[in-house]
Protein backbone atom coordinates (compact mmCIF):
# COMPACT_ATOMS: atom_id res chain seq x y z
CA UNK A 1 0.00 0.00 0.00
CA UNK A 2 1.24 3.39 -0.52
CA UNK A 3 -0.38 6.95 0.41
CA UNK A 4 -2.02 7.32 -3.16
CA UNK A 5 -4.50 4.12 -1.82
CA UNK A 6 -5.53 6.28 1.31
CA UNK A 7 -8.04 8.93 0.34
CA UNK A 8 -6.07 12.11 1.54
CA UNK A 9 -6.37 15.36 -0.14
CA UNK A 10 -4.04 17.05 -1.82
CA UNK A 11 -2.08 19.40 0.70
CA UNK A 12 -1.52 16.04 3.22
CA UNK A 13 -0.35 14.21 0.19
CA UNK A 14 1.71 16.95 -1.21
CA UNK A 15 3.33 17.15 2.81
CA UNK A 16 4.02 13.93 2.81
CA UNK A 17 5.98 14.02 -0.39
CA UNK A 18 7.99 16.91 0.75
CA UNK A 19 8.69 14.83 3.49
CA UNK A 20 9.57 11.74 1.36
CA UNK A 21 7.24 9.41 2.82
CA UNK A 22 5.63 7.47 0.18
CA UNK A 23 4.53 4.19 2.23
CA UNK A 24 2.44 4.11 5.36
CA UNK A 25 3.70 2.06 8.33
CA UNK A 26 1.33 -0.47 9.52
CA UNK A 27 0.41 1.05 12.33
CA UNK A 28 -0.85 4.30 10.00
CA UNK A 29 -2.20 1.87 7.40
CA UNK A 30 -4.38 -0.06 9.95
CA UNK A 31 -5.68 3.28 11.75
CA UNK A 32 -6.52 5.49 9.14
CA UNK A 33 -10.48 4.13 8.54
CA UNK A 34 -10.88 3.70 11.74
CA UNK A 35 -9.75 6.64 13.11
CA UNK A 36 -11.88 8.17 10.20
CA UNK A 37 -14.53 6.38 11.07
CA UNK A 38 -15.15 8.57 14.08
CA UNK A 39 -15.11 5.45 16.72
CA UNK A 40 -13.07 5.16 20.22
CA UNK A 41 -10.23 3.70 19.26
CA UNK A 42 -7.10 2.33 21.28
CA UNK A 43 -4.16 1.47 19.47
CA UNK A 44 -0.91 -0.27 21.04
CA UNK A 45 2.86 0.82 19.28
CA UNK A 46 5.59 1.67 20.04
CA UNK A 47 7.14 5.21 19.54
CA UNK A 48 9.27 5.08 16.10
CA UNK A 49 6.48 3.40 14.47
CA UNK A 50 4.89 6.15 12.75
CA UNK A 51 1.81 6.39 15.70
CA UNK A 52 1.79 10.24 15.38
CA UNK A 53 0.60 10.49 11.79
CA UNK A 54 -1.40 7.54 12.36
CA UNK A 55 -3.78 9.44 14.28
CA UNK A 56 -2.87 12.77 12.76
CA UNK A 57 -3.34 12.16 9.11
CA UNK A 58 -7.59 11.08 9.75
CA UNK A 59 -7.85 14.06 12.22
CA UNK A 60 -6.00 16.49 9.66
CA UNK A 61 -8.00 15.49 6.94
CA UNK A 62 -11.25 15.35 8.62
CA UNK A 63 -10.35 19.06 10.09
CA UNK A 64 -12.07 21.35 8.25
CA UNK A 65 -10.95 25.26 8.11
CA UNK A 66 -12.36 27.10 10.69
CA UNK A 67 -11.74 30.55 12.04
CA UNK A 68 -13.46 29.78 15.89
CA UNK A 69 -11.11 30.47 18.65
CA UNK A 70 -11.48 27.46 20.70
CA UNK A 71 -9.44 24.33 20.05
CA UNK A 72 -11.50 21.49 18.50
CA UNK A 73 -8.84 18.71 18.54
CA UNK A 74 -6.92 18.07 22.10
CA UNK A 75 -3.71 15.73 21.96
CA UNK A 76 -2.61 14.77 25.92
CA UNK A 77 1.09 13.49 26.20
CA UNK A 78 2.68 13.04 29.29
CA UNK A 79 6.18 15.02 28.97
CA UNK A 80 6.91 18.29 27.81
CA UNK A 81 9.92 16.82 25.01
CA UNK A 82 6.66 15.11 23.78
CA UNK A 83 4.77 18.33 23.03
CA UNK A 84 7.45 19.70 21.30
CA UNK A 85 7.76 16.05 19.60
CA UNK A 86 4.24 15.98 18.51
CA UNK A 87 4.23 19.72 17.66
CA UNK A 88 6.75 19.57 14.82
CA UNK A 89 4.79 16.13 13.50
CA UNK A 90 1.88 17.89 12.90
CA UNK A 91 3.33 21.19 11.71
CA UNK A 92 5.26 19.12 9.52
CA UNK A 93 2.00 17.10 8.05
CA UNK A 94 0.23 21.15 7.80
CA UNK A 95 2.58 22.53 5.41
CA UNK A 96 -0.16 23.37 3.14
CA UNK A 97 -2.84 23.55 5.82
CA UNK A 98 -4.05 26.97 7.10
CA UNK A 99 -4.40 26.06 10.71
CA UNK A 100 -2.87 27.17 14.17
CA UNK A 101 -1.52 24.53 16.86
CA UNK A 102 -0.47 25.29 19.75
CA UNK A 103 1.71 23.30 22.21
CA UNK A 104 1.15 23.69 26.08
CA UNK A 105 3.32 22.31 29.27
CA UNK A 106 4.15 23.17 32.68
CA UNK A 107 7.02 24.66 34.33
CA UNK A 108 7.06 27.86 31.92
CA UNK A 109 5.34 31.27 32.11
CA UNK A 110 1.32 30.45 32.05
CA UNK A 111 0.88 34.01 31.23
CA UNK A 112 2.65 33.49 27.82
CA UNK A 113 0.60 30.50 27.03
CA UNK A 114 -2.86 31.92 28.24
CA UNK A 115 -1.91 34.69 25.45
CA UNK A 116 -1.13 32.24 22.65
CA UNK A 117 -4.72 30.06 23.43
CA UNK A 118 -6.91 33.76 23.29
CA UNK A 119 -4.97 33.88 19.56
CA UNK A 120 -7.21 31.00 18.99
CA UNK A 121 -6.26 27.62 18.15
CA UNK A 122 -7.20 24.36 16.23
CA UNK A 123 -5.34 21.82 17.90
CA UNK A 124 -3.74 22.18 21.28
CA UNK A 125 -0.89 19.39 22.13
CA UNK A 126 -0.82 19.71 26.25
CA UNK A 127 0.40 18.13 29.54
CA UNK A 128 -2.39 17.51 32.06
CA UNK A 129 -1.31 19.70 34.38
CA UNK A 130 -0.80 22.67 32.41
CA UNK A 131 -4.27 21.97 30.48
CA UNK A 132 -5.92 21.90 33.71
CA UNK A 133 -4.71 25.03 34.82
CA UNK A 134 -5.44 26.65 31.23
CA UNK A 135 -9.14 25.28 31.53
CA UNK A 136 -9.44 26.42 35.07
CA UNK A 137 -8.78 29.83 34.60
CA UNK A 138 -11.18 30.17 31.58
CA UNK A 139 -9.08 31.01 29.42
CA UNK A 140 -9.16 28.36 27.51
CA UNK A 141 -12.33 27.00 26.51
CA UNK A 142 -12.75 23.15 26.27
CA UNK A 143 -15.93 22.82 24.96
CA UNK A 144 -15.42 22.90 21.22
CA UNK A 145 -13.44 19.44 21.27
CA UNK A 146 -14.06 17.05 19.52
CA UNK A 147 -11.03 14.84 19.26
CA UNK A 148 -9.21 13.90 22.29
CA UNK A 149 -6.12 11.92 21.50
CA UNK A 150 -3.90 10.76 24.31
CA UNK A 151 -0.71 9.60 23.82
CA UNK A 152 1.61 7.46 25.77
CA UNK A 153 -1.33 6.16 28.19
CA UNK A 154 1.06 3.80 29.73
CA UNK A 155 3.45 6.32 30.31
CA UNK A 156 1.05 8.97 32.06
CA UNK A 157 -0.44 6.15 33.91
CA UNK A 158 2.75 5.25 35.06
CA UNK A 159 3.80 8.70 36.26
CA UNK A 160 0.25 9.25 38.65
CA UNK A 161 -1.21 11.24 35.94
CA UNK A 162 -5.00 9.21 36.41
CA UNK A 163 -6.58 11.73 38.39
CA UNK A 164 -5.63 14.50 36.42
CA UNK A 165 -6.77 12.23 33.49
CA UNK A 166 -10.46 12.07 35.36
CA UNK A 167 -10.22 15.60 35.94
CA UNK A 168 -10.05 16.87 32.59
CA UNK A 169 -12.55 13.94 31.10
CA UNK A 170 -14.85 15.64 33.02
CA UNK A 171 -14.74 19.16 31.52
CA UNK A 172 -14.92 17.72 28.06
CA UNK A 173 -18.39 17.71 25.98
CA UNK A 174 -19.35 14.36 26.20
CA UNK A 175 -19.79 13.68 22.92
CA UNK A 176 -16.66 13.36 21.46
CA UNK A 177 -14.28 10.84 20.21
CA UNK A 178 -11.31 9.04 21.83
CA UNK A 179 -8.20 7.86 20.20
CA UNK A 180 -5.77 6.87 22.66
CA UNK A 181 -2.04 5.08 21.84
CA UNK A 182 -0.06 3.12 24.01
CA UNK A 183 2.90 1.43 23.64
CA UNK A 184 2.83 -1.21 26.35
CA UNK A 185 -0.35 -3.03 27.40
CA UNK A 186 -0.55 -2.53 31.46
CA UNK A 187 -3.81 -3.12 33.58
CA UNK A 188 -4.08 0.39 34.28
CA UNK A 189 -4.36 0.71 30.54
CA UNK A 190 -6.83 -1.80 30.30
CA UNK A 191 -8.87 -0.28 33.41
CA UNK A 192 -8.77 3.06 31.67
CA UNK A 193 -10.31 1.93 28.37
CA UNK A 194 -13.31 -0.21 30.43
CA UNK A 195 -14.11 2.63 32.45
CA UNK A 196 -13.79 5.52 30.17
CA UNK A 197 -13.93 4.37 26.18
CA UNK A 198 -17.37 3.61 24.11
CA UNK A 199 -16.71 -0.19 22.43
CA UNK A 200 -13.12 1.00 21.16
CA UNK A 201 -11.62 -0.74 17.95
CA UNK A 202 -8.22 -1.96 18.87
CA UNK A 203 -5.70 -2.01 16.87
CA UNK A 204 -2.15 -3.42 17.10
CA UNK A 205 0.65 -4.00 14.84
CA UNK A 206 1.07 -7.65 15.84
CA UNK A 207 4.40 -8.53 18.12
CA UNK A 208 5.71 -11.01 16.60
CA UNK A 209 5.19 -14.14 18.58
CA UNK A 210 8.72 -15.72 17.30
CA UNK A 211 11.79 -15.12 19.49
CA UNK A 212 14.94 -14.65 18.29
CA UNK A 213 16.93 -18.27 17.84
CA UNK A 214 20.01 -16.56 19.71
CA UNK A 215 18.17 -16.12 23.05
CA UNK A 216 17.73 -19.22 24.83
CA UNK A 217 15.14 -18.74 27.03
CA UNK A 218 14.04 -21.00 30.52
CA UNK A 219 11.50 -21.27 33.15
CA UNK A 220 11.44 -22.18 36.70
CA UNK A 221 8.46 -22.87 38.69
CA UNK A 222 8.83 -20.95 42.36
CA UNK A 223 6.22 -20.90 44.98
CA UNK A 224 6.53 -17.42 46.43
CA UNK A 225 8.88 -13.46 46.80
CA UNK A 226 11.60 -14.68 49.32
CA UNK A 227 12.04 -18.25 47.52
CA UNK A 228 12.33 -15.91 43.96
CA UNK A 229 14.93 -14.03 45.59
CA UNK A 230 16.64 -16.90 46.61
CA UNK A 231 17.04 -18.49 43.33
CA UNK A 232 18.08 -14.52 42.16
CA UNK A 233 20.71 -14.86 44.61
CA UNK A 234 21.71 -17.96 43.47
CA UNK A 235 21.87 -17.22 40.03
CA UNK A 236 23.36 -14.18 40.57
CA UNK A 237 26.29 -15.60 42.40
CA UNK A 238 27.90 -16.59 39.16
CA UNK A 239 29.24 -12.90 38.66
CA UNK A 240 31.56 -14.20 35.30
CA UNK A 241 28.12 -15.73 33.49
CA UNK A 242 25.64 -13.15 34.58
CA UNK A 243 27.17 -10.00 33.95
CA UNK A 244 24.81 -7.83 33.01
CA UNK A 245 21.19 -8.68 34.02
CA UNK A 246 18.11 -6.86 33.41
CA UNK A 247 15.47 -7.68 36.06
CA UNK A 248 11.90 -7.21 34.69
CA UNK A 249 8.85 -6.91 37.67
CA UNK A 250 5.45 -5.64 36.47
CA UNK A 251 5.33 -2.56 39.15
CA UNK A 252 6.76 -0.26 41.34
CA UNK A 253 6.37 -1.46 44.47
CA UNK A 254 7.94 -4.95 43.60
CA UNK A 255 10.95 -2.66 41.97
CA UNK A 256 11.58 -1.24 45.26
CA UNK A 257 11.03 -4.32 47.25
CA UNK A 258 13.63 -6.50 45.08
CA UNK A 259 15.82 -3.60 45.23
CA UNK A 260 16.02 -3.75 48.95
CA UNK A 261 16.86 -7.35 49.05
CA UNK A 262 19.65 -7.51 46.60
CA UNK A 263 21.15 -4.76 47.77
CA UNK A 264 21.45 -6.83 51.13
CA UNK A 265 23.10 -9.31 49.13
CA UNK A 266 25.12 -7.83 46.55
CA UNK A 267 25.77 -4.39 47.90
CA UNK A 268 26.51 -1.72 45.29
CA UNK A 269 25.76 -3.73 42.30
CA UNK A 270 22.15 -3.22 41.22
CA UNK A 271 20.39 0.00 40.64
CA UNK A 272 17.00 0.42 39.98
CA UNK A 273 14.76 2.60 37.17
CA UNK A 274 10.95 3.14 37.47
CA UNK A 275 8.56 6.29 37.55
CA UNK A 276 8.66 7.31 40.78
CA UNK A 277 12.52 7.71 40.47
CA UNK A 278 13.64 11.11 39.57
CA UNK A 279 14.67 11.63 35.74
CA UNK A 280 18.64 12.13 37.25
CA UNK A 281 18.55 9.27 39.10
CA UNK A 282 17.33 7.01 36.57
CA UNK A 283 19.26 8.28 33.68
CA UNK A 284 22.67 8.28 36.68
CA UNK A 285 21.37 4.48 36.87
CA UNK A 286 21.28 3.77 32.89
CA UNK A 287 24.65 5.01 32.65
CA UNK A 288 26.31 3.27 35.19
CA UNK A 289 24.46 -0.04 34.34
CA UNK A 290 25.32 0.51 30.38
CA UNK A 291 29.07 1.00 31.65
CA UNK A 292 29.19 -1.88 33.43
CA UNK A 293 29.64 -0.02 36.56
CA UNK A 294 26.82 -1.69 38.22
CA UNK A 295 25.79 -5.31 37.32
CA UNK A 296 22.10 -5.78 37.64
CA UNK A 297 19.79 -3.64 36.77
CA UNK A 298 15.57 -3.97 37.89
CA UNK A 299 13.26 -2.18 35.81
CA UNK A 300 9.59 -1.76 35.14
CA UNK A 301 7.92 -2.39 31.45
CA UNK A 302 6.95 0.84 31.45
CA UNK A 303 10.15 2.56 31.80
CA UNK A 304 12.57 0.17 30.13
CA UNK A 305 10.87 0.51 27.06
CA UNK A 306 12.67 3.58 25.60
CA UNK A 307 15.97 1.18 26.48
CA UNK A 308 18.54 0.24 23.81
CA UNK A 309 21.69 -1.61 25.88
CA UNK A 310 23.78 -3.58 23.77
CA UNK A 311 25.47 -7.01 25.39
CA UNK A 312 22.81 -7.81 27.82
CA UNK A 313 24.05 -11.22 29.07
CA UNK A 314 20.26 -12.46 30.75
CA UNK A 315 16.79 -10.94 31.05
CA UNK A 316 15.34 -12.55 33.90
CA UNK A 317 11.38 -12.09 34.58
CA UNK A 318 10.76 -11.67 38.05
CA UNK A 319 7.36 -11.88 37.62
CA UNK A 320 5.49 -13.65 34.53
CA UNK A 321 3.94 -10.58 32.48
CA UNK A 322 0.06 -10.82 32.41
CA UNK A 323 0.34 -9.76 28.81
CA UNK A 324 2.45 -11.67 26.54
CA UNK A 325 3.37 -9.33 24.19
CA UNK A 326 5.28 -7.47 27.24
CA UNK A 327 7.14 -11.12 27.55
CA UNK A 328 8.10 -10.64 24.04
CA UNK A 329 9.64 -7.09 24.65
CA UNK A 330 11.55 -8.14 27.28
CA UNK A 331 12.98 -10.68 26.66
CA UNK A 332 14.39 -8.86 22.92
CA UNK A 333 16.60 -6.83 25.48
CA UNK A 334 19.18 -9.92 25.01
CA UNK A 335 20.34 -11.65 22.10
CA UNK A 336 20.87 -8.67 19.88
CA UNK A 337 23.19 -7.75 17.27
CA UNK A 338 23.48 -11.53 16.75
CA UNK A 339 25.01 -11.91 20.48
CA UNK A 340 23.98 -14.85 22.21
CA UNK A 341 21.49 -13.75 25.23
CA UNK A 342 19.55 -15.84 27.54
CA UNK A 343 15.74 -15.08 29.11
CA UNK A 344 14.82 -16.65 32.17
CA UNK A 345 11.14 -16.50 33.44
CA UNK A 346 10.12 -16.86 37.29
CA UNK A 347 6.66 -17.93 37.61
CA UNK A 348 4.36 -19.06 40.82
CA UNK A 349 1.17 -21.42 40.88
CA UNK A 350 -0.89 -18.25 40.25
CA UNK A 351 1.82 -17.24 37.11
CA UNK A 352 0.63 -20.39 35.57
CA UNK A 353 -1.85 -19.52 33.19
CA UNK A 354 0.43 -16.32 32.19
CA UNK A 355 2.70 -19.18 30.89
CA UNK A 356 0.74 -20.91 28.98
CA UNK A 357 -0.26 -17.44 27.13
CA UNK A 358 2.75 -16.57 26.52
CA UNK A 359 3.69 -20.15 24.72
CA UNK A 360 0.28 -19.91 23.12
CA UNK A 361 1.93 -16.82 21.93
CA UNK A 362 5.27 -17.87 21.05
CA UNK A 363 3.60 -21.45 20.11
CA UNK A 364 6.60 -23.37 21.64
CA UNK A 365 7.61 -24.31 25.35
CA UNK A 366 9.55 -22.90 27.27
CA UNK A 367 12.45 -25.40 28.67
CA UNK A 368 11.51 -26.31 32.35
CA UNK A 369 14.65 -25.90 34.44
CA UNK A 370 14.82 -27.78 37.72
CA UNK A 371 15.19 -25.28 41.52
CA UNK A 372 18.57 -26.06 42.41
CA UNK A 373 19.14 -27.69 45.43
CA UNK A 374 20.94 -25.03 47.43
CA UNK A 375 17.97 -22.88 46.84
CA UNK A 376 15.68 -22.76 49.96
CA UNK A 377 12.10 -22.90 49.79
CA UNK A 378 10.66 -19.58 51.88
CA UNK A 379 7.13 -20.18 53.68
CA UNK A 380 7.50 -16.85 54.36
CA UNK A 381 4.78 -14.43 52.39
CA UNK A 382 4.32 -10.96 51.07
CA UNK A 383 1.35 -8.89 51.71
CA UNK A 384 0.19 -9.65 48.37
CA UNK A 385 0.66 -13.03 48.82
CA UNK A 386 -1.62 -13.70 51.72
CA UNK A 387 -4.56 -14.80 51.78
CA UNK A 388 -6.69 -11.73 51.37
CA UNK A 389 -9.80 -10.59 53.39
CA UNK A 390 -12.25 -9.15 51.78
CA UNK A 391 -14.20 -6.16 53.39
CA UNK A 392 -17.53 -5.96 51.51
CA UNK A 393 -18.30 -2.75 52.01
CA UNK A 394 -15.58 -0.26 52.60
CA UNK A 395 -15.96 2.57 50.59
CA UNK A 396 -12.44 4.01 50.79
CA UNK A 397 -11.11 0.88 49.25
CA UNK A 398 -13.54 1.46 45.80
CA UNK A 399 -11.45 1.48 42.86
CA UNK A 400 -9.75 4.86 43.64
CA UNK A 401 -5.95 4.17 42.53
CA UNK A 402 -5.26 7.80 42.03
CA UNK A 403 -3.09 7.70 44.90
CA UNK A 404 -0.84 5.22 43.18
CA UNK A 405 1.82 2.62 44.43
CA UNK A 406 2.93 5.32 46.82
CA UNK A 407 0.48 5.85 48.65
CA UNK A 408 0.46 1.72 49.40
CA UNK A 409 4.53 2.41 49.76
CA UNK A 410 3.92 4.92 52.79
CA UNK A 411 0.92 3.01 54.72
CA UNK A 412 3.33 0.09 54.68
CA UNK A 413 6.25 1.85 56.08
CA UNK A 414 4.65 2.96 58.46
CA UNK A 415 3.21 -0.15 59.77
CA UNK A 416 6.46 -0.64 61.01
CA UNK A 417 7.96 -0.51 64.49
CA UNK A 418 11.65 0.31 65.06
CA UNK A 419 13.02 -3.16 66.82
CA UNK A 420 16.26 -2.16 66.47
CA UNK A 421 19.20 -3.82 63.47
CA UNK A 422 15.54 -5.54 62.52
CA UNK A 423 16.97 -6.43 58.83
CA UNK A 424 19.57 -8.69 60.30
CA UNK A 425 17.25 -10.54 62.34
CA UNK A 426 14.49 -11.07 59.99
CA UNK A 427 17.35 -12.60 57.76
CA UNK A 428 17.85 -14.65 60.64
CA UNK A 429 14.64 -15.87 60.99
CA UNK A 430 14.11 -16.89 57.30
CA UNK A 431 17.54 -19.12 56.39
CA UNK A 432 17.36 -19.93 60.36
CA UNK A 433 21.04 -18.94 60.13
CA UNK A 434 23.42 -15.84 61.25
CA UNK A 435 24.22 -13.96 58.00
CA UNK A 436 27.94 -13.59 57.50
CA UNK A 437 28.30 -10.39 55.30
CA UNK A 438 28.09 -8.38 58.43
CA UNK A 439 26.09 -4.86 58.35
CA UNK A 440 27.90 -2.92 55.44
CA UNK A 441 26.33 -0.09 55.92
CA UNK A 442 27.43 0.11 59.83
CA UNK A 443 30.76 -1.40 58.09
CA UNK A 444 31.10 1.83 55.37
CA UNK A 445 29.96 4.11 58.35
CA UNK A 446 33.21 3.04 60.18
CA UNK A 447 35.35 2.85 57.48
CA UNK A 448 34.28 7.02 56.27
CA UNK A 449 35.27 7.92 59.93
P1 LIG B 1 6.54 8.25 15.74
O1 LIG B 1 6.35 6.77 15.92
O2 LIG B 1 5.26 8.96 15.54
O3 LIG B 1 7.37 8.82 16.86
O4 LIG B 1 7.36 8.50 14.38
C1 LIG B 1 8.68 8.10 14.18
C2 LIG B 1 9.35 8.82 12.98
O5 LIG B 1 8.95 8.22 11.75
C3 LIG B 1 9.01 10.30 12.86
O6 LIG B 1 10.20 11.02 12.70
C4 LIG B 1 8.15 10.39 11.61
O7 LIG B 1 8.35 11.62 10.93
C5 LIG B 1 8.60 9.22 10.79
N1 LIG B 1 7.53 8.67 9.95
C6 LIG B 1 6.21 8.66 10.23
N2 LIG B 1 5.51 8.06 9.26
C7 LIG B 1 6.39 7.66 8.32
C8 LIG B 1 6.27 6.98 7.05
N3 LIG B 1 5.11 6.57 6.58
N4 LIG B 1 7.40 6.74 6.35
C9 LIG B 1 8.60 7.13 6.85
N5 LIG B 1 8.78 7.77 8.03
C10 LIG B 1 7.70 8.04 8.76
Amino acid sequence: MTFQDLNLNTPLRNALDDLGFTHPTPIQEQSFNVVSSGKDVVGIAQTGTGKTFAYMLPILKNLAYSRQENPRVLVLVPTRELVVQVVEEIEKLSKYINNRVLGVYGGTNINTQKQAVAQGIDILVATPGRLYDLAMSRVLQLKSIQKLVIDEVDVMLDLGFRHQLMNIFDILPERRQNIMFSATMTEDVDALITDFFINPTKISIAVSGTPLDNIKQAHYDVPNFYSKVNLLEHLLSGRDIFNKVLIFVAYKRMADRLFEQLEERFYGESCVIHSNKTQNYRLRSIEQFVSGEQRIMIATDVMARGLDIDDISHVINFDTPIYPENYMHRIGRTGRAEKEGVALVFSTEKEQEAIERIEALMQMQIPMLELPESVEISKELIEEERPQIKERHNPLKQHDDSAGEAFHEKKDKNKKTNQGGSYRRTMAKKYKKPKTRGDKKANRRKRRR
